[in-house]
């Protein structure tokens, strides 16, 4: 309260300044004013000896104003405000300012109650302090509801802090509001990127916008993603729960408009541990059927190479006998028991022939599903990597941070690329280079995805890059040991062609042999 406004209680002297306004309202209003006012007002002399309360005095106190006038402030004391808070009251008060704080008074039935007390010296003209004014209301609900909100903050901070899943909270800029431990422990391990950050990439990238500023996004729940975490970029799964939780404004322009401000809250669970045990045994399937698909395949090679063999003496045999069913009668005689010996030769032989054809195990078509081609990749370089280790092989491989899923046959998808891998490791081991290096490249082109897997081996000169296609065409040597029928590129042709793709050798390469494989992303769904 500045001095010079300051109207003097006892002295009803006004300062000039305000004359005009108590000539046209009497001392009276004033009075009326205080009286009814809904806050308790009392006046003491210099040792905080009440002279006046008012009625809402009465009302928060239980003292009547004939109980209370001639007796001390002290009356309310609860007597366990500590000292320093009365001697910071008193000492403002003899500085001639005003105070304001919270004390523990007591009413006249003995009930406490908190009170939140401004006090005033009240000066003459003379700028002399004359009373002391005291005005208070009763805060304890106020106070309760604080403590209660206090409260129940430290007991949520506690109970999300001890829950093994980190939760984060973000704002509309997707700046960070809330986190518990577990949070942080993951933001030390992705350090310097901000986990909220990445996992939020990662999100737009399968889900597209979170539309959560504009209000359109409605949450989701168990949507995983895998990171590269620590030095040795180790994968790491985690399911994510994102919820849209909306608050009130609890800025004073929003009071009565309230508008609401809408926080992501992303509860990031660590499945790491279940995705390696379920890997290890996809994998483990995964090596027994792709086994037994190359037992099944070696063997279809080698009745294929059997019934190859075999057709050329049979049409040998064909064309005798036609050239003999010519000459017929001509000057030997012998010639119609040759004919015969030789009919039945060939019966027999289209026989066996038939007989080794049905043989052959057939190929299931197999079914299409979606697939993870970063995933298929990876597994594949995974099977082969006891090879890769024994030829002293060093691989580079870089999967894109995003691939969309590809419809496809995941097993025979499964045989090409090892096919491929297979055919880059027997490249560059039997070539003796001292170079030996596999690069696998994935990405996404004109809505095919384009997979490349170079070697540093020899390569393939170029009148083979379109026979190495070719059934039986092989350039290595044949073996009893099963290898070199000539048959893995056609096969890779014909899983390529399934899936209404393109393969070839770049003849752009030079540091080896590079195989390219394109397979469109929108086509070849069942
Ligand atoms: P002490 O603080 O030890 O004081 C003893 C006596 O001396 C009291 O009469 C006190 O009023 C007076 N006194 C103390 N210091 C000074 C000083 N520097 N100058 C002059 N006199 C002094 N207290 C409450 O607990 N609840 C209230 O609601 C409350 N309202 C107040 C309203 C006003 C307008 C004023 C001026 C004071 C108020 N007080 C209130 C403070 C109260 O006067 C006591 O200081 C306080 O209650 C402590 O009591 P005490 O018995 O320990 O007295």
């Amino acid at each position: 309260m500045a001095k010079d406004k300051q109207p003097s209680i006892k002295d009803d002297t006004p300062v000039t300044a305000d004359a005009q306004v108590l000539d046209d309202l009497p001392a009276s209003v004033f009075f009326q004013a205080v009286e009814h006012s809904p806050v308790a007002i009392s006046i003491t002399d210099l040792h905080a000896n009440i002279l006046y309360s008012n009625r809402a005095f009465t009302k928060e106190t239980g003292y009547a104003s004939d109980e209370v006038i001639g007796r001390n402030e002290s009356v309310l004391s609860n007597r366990n405000t500590p000292r320093l808070v009365y001697d910071a009251l008193w000492g403002r008060l003899q500085q001639q300012k005003p105070w304001s704080g919270v004390l523990v008074n007591r009413r006249k039935d003995g009930k406490r109650y908190l009170a939140e007390l401004v006090v005033a010296p009240v000066l003459n003209d003379d700028n002399e302090t004359i009373h002391y004014l005291g005005m208070h209301r009763d805060v304890t609900e106020l106070y309760a509801l604080e403590q209660r909100v206090q409260n129940q903050k430290a007991m949520i901070e506690k109970a999300v802090n001890a829950a093994n899943v980190a939760i984060v909270l973000l704002d509309e800029d997707e700046k960070i509001v809330l986190d518990n431990l577990a949070y942080k422990t993951l933001a030390a391990d992705l350090a310097p990127q901000e986990p909220s950050q990445v996992i939020l990439h990662a999100l737009r990238n399968e889900m597209g916008d979170l539309d959560v500023s504009r209000g359109r996004g409605k949450g989701f729940k168990d949507h995983e993603i895998r990171l590269e975490i620590g030095r040795n970029r180790q994968s790491r799964w985690y399911s994510i729960d994102g919820s849209v939780i909306e608050i009130g404004d609890e800025t004073a322009d929003s009071f009565f408009a309230q508008p609401e401000r809408r926080y992501l809250m992303l509860v990031i669970k660590d499945v790491t541990e279940l995705r390696r045990r379920q890997h290890a045994e996809q994998m483990n399937a995964l090596k027994l059927l792709i086994a037994e698909e190359e037992s099944l395949q070696s063997m279809r090679e080698a009745l294929n190479g059997a019934l190859y063999q075999f057709q050329r003496p049979l049409n040998l045999m064909t064309a005798a006998v036609r050239m003999l069913e010519q000459r017929k009668g001509d000057e030997h005689a012998l010639t119609e028991q040759v004919i015969g010996a030789l009919r039945e030769a060939i019966s027999a032989g289209n026989e066996a022939h038939e007989k080794l054809e049905n043989a052959v195990p057939k190929e299931h078509p197999g079914v299409k599903t979606s697939i993870n081609m970063n995933e298929l990749l990876r597994n594949v370089l995974e099977l082969c990597t006891g090879d890769l280790l024994k030829h002293g092989i060093l691989v580079d491989w870089h999967p894109p941070l995003h691939m969309p899923a590809l419809v496809g046959n995941e097993s025979r998808l499964h045989s090409l690329f090892k096919q491929l891998v297979d055919n880059a490791i027997e490249a560059m081991a039997s070539s003796g280079s001292s170079r030996r290096e596999l690069n696998m490249v994935a990405r996404v082109e004109g809505g095919d995805v384009i997979v490349t897997v170079s070697d540093t081996g020899p390569g393939v000169p170029e009148e083979n890059r379109t026979r190495i296609f070719e059934p039986f065409f092989s350039t290595k040597p044949h073996t009893n040991q099963g290898a070199g029928y000539g048959m893995g590129l056609t096969i890779v042709q014909e899983i390529v062609s399934e899936h209404l793709g393109t393969v070839y050798i770049d003849p752009l390469y030079q540091e080896g042999c590079r195989v390219c494989v394109h397979l469109p992303l929108n086509t070849g769904r069942s």
